[in-house]
């Protein structure tokens, strides 16, 4: 049997791994797993520093899991459409397996990709294996793709649940002595990032299902404070836990509101990147183009710019906003429930478009994913696939009290606050100058004044939609 080269994208992971299962027995175990840092993708726009250390600490896991196997990790720099072929070349390898890409970048590669692999004689091997459903899988009766999620849910749910995660690594035979460039080191300055890698992602999900995290989680997952959702974004971004894994832990917790909210979340990823996949426009216009003549920004580029920068640095003057900021600037990752109240803040109070936060977001997450990065930020700004998108518009205020009573979110990310109590440190600027005084942080001086009033900014988001409406 000749050697299979497997292709390891998003999928940094040996258990459960469609294409790589398929390539170990497509060759009795003469695999060469490779991983190519392409610098069209590291060196984009919206890459974000930790991401990458993430990503370079999972392919290190990886390379230690396969050399505790006999095997090891081959790093190749550059092009895939020339590295392929010619690895090919090199191992007399006619064959090279990889697992498909959904979004409109991944796609408009992996067919140039596959093109230069047929053009030197060498079969391209793509598999399902990043969702549970394929875009493709979940269409209405009539065959046409969902745009809410509700009935995509159902549809979803209702096919049936035959997804069956491999419980152990194929068998892999010592690979060839090819040469191999080495594994970045990560950039010191990242934040301090979770355990990267197959491994601690698995104990990470048993140690949520088990530890009571899954039976709580319908009731703790909107709490700032608590450690009350699971944390496996970024080890699903980068494939070292499967889908169907997770989707296993919640099937495995048999019925209760817990497991299938968290089942009902991950259905969410898969919801937007079956909308990416189906409307690939949405990843650089907007989702509905009704939209499109919705204006954005103050009318004062310097202000737009000065208020842009507030809210990246998490110094808008709303607590909860700035709190969420600031926890993204130091972990590489924020709540879902503050990156709905940022997407909103940034859209409906400082009415900037939300591809600079999309982008902002991208260059931040250590989960970043075009396709949930979009669909959230669409969703906030009311571009999306919401069919009631724009009377949302949160009151950060309300949204502190409501989902950090205590302010405990606000005190660990915005230490100015620490000493305001919890009537006050939702809206500090309401407390009087005593008060201030006494929690040590003067607002105006200390910490900064709101730099827009919500109730103002409300009625103009609200009079800019039905502006378009009429
Ligand atoms: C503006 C905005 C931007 C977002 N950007 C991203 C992104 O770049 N990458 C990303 O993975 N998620 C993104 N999300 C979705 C969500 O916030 C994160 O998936 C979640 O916070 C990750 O934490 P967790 O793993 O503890 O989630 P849990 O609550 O434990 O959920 C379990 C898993 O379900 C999936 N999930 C949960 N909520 C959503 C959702 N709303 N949309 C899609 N998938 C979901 C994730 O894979 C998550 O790991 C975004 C949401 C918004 C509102």
């Amino acid at each position: 049997m000749a050697l299979v080269i497997h292709w390891f994208r998003r999928d940094l992971r040996l258990i459960d791994n469609s294409a790589l299962t398929a390539a170990a027995a497509r060759s009795g175990g003469d695999v060469l797993p490779v991983f190519i840092i392409d610098p069209a993708l590291t060196g984009g726009r919206d890459v974000a520093q930790a991401r990458l250390n993430f990503m370079y600490g999972c392919l290190r896991d990886l390379d230690t899991h396969l050399r505790q196997r006999g095997s090891r990790l081959v790093i190749r720099r550059g092009d895939p459409a020339s590295i392929l072929p010619n690895l090919a070349r090199e191992t007399g390898a006619t064959w090279v397996t990889f697992n498909r890409d959904y979004t409109p970048l991944g796609r408009r590669r992996d067919s140039r990709i596959t093109a230069a692999l047929r053009d030197a004689g060498i079969e391209a091997d793509a598999h399902r294996d990043a969702y549970i459903r394929e875009p493709g899988d979940v269409l209405s009766g009539a065959g046409t793709p969902y745009t809410v999620f509700t009935p995509f849910k159902r549809a979803w749910l209702g096919l049936p649940k035959d997804w069956h995660p491999a419980t152990a690594a194929p068998a892999l035979r010592a690979p060839l002595s090819v040469a191999s460039d080495p594994l970045p080191d990560p950039a010191p300055d990242s934040p301090a990032l979770p355990p990267p890698g197959e491994r601690p992602a698995f104990a990470r999900l048993r140690q949520f299902a088990r530890a009571g995290g899954l039976d709580a989680y319908a009731d703790q997952r909107d709490a700032l404070a608590a450690e009350g959702t699971s944390r496996l974004s970024a080890h699903l971004r980068f494939g070292a836990l499967s889908p169907r894994q997770a989707a296993q832990a919640a099937l495995d917790a048999g019925d209760s509101k817990g497991a299938q909210t968290f089942l009902s979340e991950l259905i969410w990823r898969e919801f937007y990147a079956h909308v990416l996949f189906h409307y690939p426009h949405a990843d650089q216009s907007n989702f509905n183009r009704a939209y499109d003549r919705l204006a954005w920004g103050s009318g004062d580029a310097a202000e737009d710019a000065r208020r842009f920068e507030a809210w990246t640095r998490g110094r808008t003057g709303y607590p909860i906003v700035d709190a969420a900021m600031r926890q993204m600037a130091e972990t590489g990752w924020m709540h879902n429930r503050a990156r709905m109240i940022t997407a909103s803040f940034l859209t409906k109070d400082l009415h900037l478009d939300w591809r600079l936060g999309e982008s902002f977001f991208m260059q931040s997450l250590i989960d970043g994913d075009p396709a949930s990065n979009n669909g959230g930020w669409q969703w906030a700004a009311g571009t999306g696939t919401d069919a009631q998108p724009w009377f949302r518009i949160f009151n950060p205020i309300l949204q502190s009290k409501r989902f950090d009573p205590a302010g405990d979110y606000v005190r660990r990310w915005v230490p100015e606050l620490a000493r305001y109590d919890a009537a006050a440190i939702h809206a500090p600027w309401e407390a009087s100058p005593l008060l201030q005084r006494a929690a040590g942080c003067i607002v105006g001086a200390d910490y900064p004044a709101p730099i827009v009033d919500h109730a103002v900014q409300r009625e103009e988001t609200l009079r800019r939609f039905k502006a378009l409406k009429a």
